[in-house]
């Protein structure tokens, strides 16, 4: 299964578009007013939770093979006990 290794969420395949977020963007947005995070797949200025305008992007999809990030983690923690 693919996955979203910053916000690792599930990640869906569209045509023309590459991997995008389950919410339809390849952008993950976050709101300031109540930390919602949401991927819209049209670019919106409006949380959909709060309704609020202060929403930042949070980070572009980054796309991993969950069993990597797994594979991955268990390297780190091995080096961070070696540091
Ligand atoms: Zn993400
Ligand atoms: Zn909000």
């Amino acid at each position: 299964m693919k996955i979203c290794r910053i916000c690792r969420q599930p990640v869906k395949f569209e045509l023309g578009r590459g991997f995008v977020h389950v919410g339809g963007g390849a952008y993950m947005m976050r709101c300031r007013a109540c930390g919602r995070q949401f991927s819209p797949a049209k670019p919106t200025v409006n949380c959909p939770a709060c309704n609020s305008r202060d929403v930042v992007d949070d980070h572009c999809v980054y796309v991993v093979e969950a069993d990597d990030l797994a594979a991955l983690e268990s390297i780190q923690r091995v080096a961070e006990k070696l540091q």
